[in-house]
């Protein structure tokens, strides 16, 4: 029996799916499209589960959510419309730890979540209060504002890279965390369907923005790259990579219908 073919989009949220008010009207078209043909949307982002939920509940999705940067799996249980949340790799509490260790023991400068009220990340974020103490409900990434030179800053890589903690740059802040990332979590996403639909033959697009989307979008039989206004824009290499004619939103948006015309 012919196995039939299907897209599975993976998507990435700042700068990609939301514009910078978080926002996601301007993708109401292709998302209607997607739903018109069944096609699943996966959200993956560097955001909490928390954070997650209600744009998921907006969306009316039943996929699964890949949370904090592939650190958080998140699965829909059946009807009861929550999800149960599987932490991959290491916690937050033990890369603060050691961020917070080198922090005090070589003088690095930097501020994080952690030492933030959800006043004063709602003020560098420009999130509502109900939305930072979301963001701030954190269990595997540590989210940052590096205020160093760039050269100690290579050297705190090295350093965290020890203990297995990496540092990727988002839309807005540095990350850290262990060993998972966006790939991982769309890899997982992936199987997920493969299991739910084994007769179908998937093809994964993944749509991204920033450095930390680029193994997610290599990892894709289509990457979209999402640009930014100011060009610096992401290469990442995968069979097909398509360039969005605008950024976020509206980009997005443009990008998901003209795939879906010539796939369907
Ligand atoms: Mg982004």
């Amino acid at each position: 029996m012919a196995s039939k073919k299907k897209l599975l989009v993976v998507t990435d949220l700042d700068g990609t799916f939301l514009d910078h008010s978080y926002n996601w009207d301007e993708a109401k078209p292709a998302v209607a499209r997607l739903r018109e043909l069944g096609l699943p949307l996966v959200l993956n982002s560097s955001k909490t589960v928390a954070e997650m939920e209600d744009l998921a509940m907006e969306l009316g999705l039943q996929s699964p959510l890949v949370a904090e940067n592939g650190g958080l799996l998140a699965i829909p249980n059946d009807r009861t419309g929550d999800y149960s949340v599987q932490v991959k790799g290491l916690c937050r509490k033990e890369i603060l730890e050691v961020a917070h260790g080198l922090r005090s023991q070589m003088g690095y400068k930097f501020e994080g979540f952690a030492d933030w009220s959800d006043q004063e990340l709602a003020e560098r974020s420009g999130l509502s209060i109900i939305q930072s103490q979301r963001s701030l409900a954190r269990l595997a990434t540590e989210p940052f504002l590096w205020k160093d030179s760039e050269s100690l800053r290579l050297e705190f890589v090295d350093q965290l890279s020890i203990q297995g903690i990496r540092m990727l740059r988002g839309g807005r802040f540095w990350h850290l965390m262990g060993a998972f990332d966006k790939a991982d979590g769309s890899a997982f996403a992936l199987k997920y369907y493969q299991e739910l639909e084994p007769d179908t033959e998937w093809q994964v697009i993944a749509l991204g923005d920033s450095a930390n989307d680029t193994a997610m979008l290599e990892a894709a039989d289509i990457a979209v790259v999402i640009p930014h206004s100011d060009g610096a824009n992401i290469s990442p290499k995968a069979p097909i990579v398509v360039h969005a004619p605008f950024p976020a939103t509206k980009g997005w948006n443009a990008a998901i219908l003209s795939l879906l015309n010539e796939y369907y």
